[in-house]
């Protein structure tokens, strides 16, 4: 599990944009590189290890896209309908037919083309004379209402790329060419820990100082959207040794270790100590509101993430710092976070040289546009500022301030996992 020199995050001085700090991860992080086959029932959302050429033409063989009539255009006289005789049918899955020279095929959606036809006639477009033959209108176009073969994918070309996150298209595709399996990255193996004094674990008893821990069940769970096997590690107290030794161990079982609170330089912030004791660390103060620093470092070769404690500090440096990381760990393609366009229905100031991620929630406007509204708190500790919104608005480090009706870039949730 030695995917990092113990160097690799070996990182001081300034403050770090969101951009420097995903580029860091991105050129130091080394893909772990183990695979492993899953049946395409259980390869969504994993990260495909290989490209796949694709295995044959989609589709296969040349068909028709309608239920109609299959004709050779050239027989069509320009500009008047034609008259002609039925010979012959075909259905999916049918063997192709032979078209009979001056005849029309009867042909069903999905069936083969018969050989010598190129057309198709839609069936609600013709009308069948008192003499049984097809009366075909004029001004159709030459190929119309069929699908060649390959006109979708052709042979060998590369259908799915190795490092795709696979969504259920993907494997519909995977399907397509008749695959049973996929070679995927093995599951990465991440260890969460809670860290503080002031922590119960839900489910045990808390004394009057204490709360819930709610961050490692949200951790845990964001995790496991990014396909990530959760070693839950329960809740360190502010006790240095015992950190070190925790932190010691799961490094051999994990490839990634994630922790949270207890990286701020208070005195009773012992995560920053305790990596140092066991590896290597840094803190990176990133120019990022909510944030404050991030705790990245190596523990005998396993990378380390300290996140805040706080709730929507660790949610965002998650976002930014985490999710690159264990992308980059699977070998996965980079897949950077697109905000979307929406209209902002807020009024917001604030410093040039950070990038801010304002909690919102959107709406339909009466002319139809949508807009963000403002979560009207702001501080880090909040979580319903994340419950009862959709996403994060993201102001780019030279925004200073945001009137109502600014077009803005909105991150949705559902878009960060
Ligand atoms: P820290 O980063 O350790 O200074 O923690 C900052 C604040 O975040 C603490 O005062 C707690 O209120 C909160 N906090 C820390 N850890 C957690 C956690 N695991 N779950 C919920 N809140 C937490
Ligand atoms: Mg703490």
């Amino acid at each position: 599990m030695a995917q990092l020199s113990d160097d690799c995050f070996a990182f001081g001085g300034p403050m770090l944009s969101v951009d420097e700090a995903v580029g860091i991860i991105a050129s130091r992080v080394q893909a772990i590189g183990e695979t492993e086959s899953v049946p395409l029932v259980e390869a969504d959302g994993r990260i495909l290890a290989h490209d796949i050429p694709a295995p044959l033409p989609l589709p296969p063989f040349t068909n028709s896209a309608v239920d109609g009539y299959a004709v050779p255009h050239a027989m069509l006289p320009p500009g008047r309908e034609l008259a002609v005789p039925l010979k012959g049918r075909v259905a999916a899955g049918a063997e192709a037919e032979v078209a009979q020279p001056g005849h029309a095929v009867r042909i069903f959606t999905g069936a083969p083309m018969p050989a010598g036809t190129d057309t198709v006639y839609m069936q609600e477009d013709v009308r069948i004379d008192e003499a049984g033959r097809v009366v075909l209108p004029a001004g159709l176009k030459p190929g119309a209402n069929v699908r060649p073969a390959g006109e979708d994918i052709r042979s060998g070309d590369v259908a799915l790329k190795a490092g795709a996150r696979l969504r259920p298209q993907d494997i519909a595709l995977a399907a397509a060419y008749g695959l049973t399996r996929l070679d995927v990255v093995r599951r990465l193996r991440v260890a969460v820990f809670s860290t503080g004094d002031e922590l119960a674990a839900p489910g045990s008893p808390r004394t009057a100082a204490q709360l819930f821990d709610s961050n490692r069940f949200m951790l845990m769970a964001m995790l496991r959207r990014l396909g990530c096997e959760v070693g839950d590690l329960g809740i360190l107290r502010d006790e240095p040794t015992a950190l070190a030794d925790a932190l010691r161990q799961a490094a051999q079982r994990h490839d990634l270790i994630l922790t949270t609170g207890g990286v701020s330089t208070g005195e009773e912030d012992h995560v920053k100590a305790s990596v140092e004791r066991a590896g290597s660390l840094v803190l990176w103060r990133m120019a990022i509101k909510p944030g404050r620093p991030v705790a990245m470092g190596v523990i005998a070769g396993t990378p380390f993430i300290g996140l805040p404690g706080n709730p929507v500090a660790s949610f965002v440096t998650f976002v930014h710092v985490v999710r690159p990381t264990i992308l980059a760990l699977c070998g996965a393609q980079p897949s950077p976070l697109l905000p979307m366009p929406v209209r902002a229905a807020f009024n917001y100031r604030k410093k040039a040289g950070r990038r801010e991620y304002v909690r919102a929630s959107l709406r339909k406007a009466d002319d139809g546009a949508l807009e963000a509204v403002k979560f009207p708190r702001e501080g880090a500790g909040l979580l319903s500022s994340l419950v009862e919104t959709d996403g994060l608005i993201e102001l780019g480090e030279d925004v200073v301030e945001v009137a109502p009706g600014d077009r803005v870039g909105l991150l949705g949730y559902a878009s960060l996992l």
